[in-house]
């Protein structure tokens, strides 16, 4: 059977932190498909348009890696594309016990699907999308940590 994953997010935006977990995770499983999360409840500074475009692009050239959007919970999400696993990064143990207290939740709610933690590469663990958030904000230049396909001019 083949090893689906969803590897769920924000991501506002993409950064190389989330293109390393999905490269180790692509080791692991046959097909990725990024979930991007739209969360009425949440702000984000780019609009879900803007960082499905990136991602594409960014992965246009991987053929095992899918991106969609979706509403609602997560394991839902799942069973509509048939992944029996939610891929997620870890940075350090504020990350674990964050991502443990979820996938709990998670397991509680829906039995078939697991949760499969991948360790970020060590350049990549103080890497996130608040601290490029706040880099934009503030007039700085945060190319180094975005894939290609995310220009900014600062
Ligand atoms: P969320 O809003 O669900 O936290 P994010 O887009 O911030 O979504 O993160 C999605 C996933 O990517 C999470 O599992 C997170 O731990 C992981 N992640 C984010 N940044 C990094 C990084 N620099 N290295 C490894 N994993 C990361």
């Amino acid at each position: 059977m083949e090893r689906i994953a969803v590897f769920p997010g924000s991501f506002d935006p993409l950064t190389l932190g989330h293109v390393d977990i999905i490269k180790r995770g692509l080791s692991v499983f046959d097909r990725i498909i990024i979930g991007i999360g739209n969360n009425a409840e949440k702000k984000y500074m780019f609009p879900i348009s803007e960082r499905e475009k990136w991602i594409k692009k960014t992965f246009e050239n991987v053929s095992r890696v899918e991106v969609k959007t979706y509403h609602g919970l997560t394991v839902d999400f799942c069973k509509k594309v048939n992944a029996g696993f939610i891929l997620r990064g870890l940075r350090n143990s504020a990350d674990f016990e964050f991502e443990k207290a979820i996938a709990h939740m998670n397991a509680a709610i829906s039995e078939n699907i697991e949760t499969v933690f991948v360790l970020s590469d060590l350049k990549f663990g103080a890497l996130s999308s608040s601290i490029i958030r706040d880099i934009i904000r503030n007039g700085g230049n945060p190319s180094e940590f975005l894939p290609e396909a995310i220009k900014f001019q600062p």
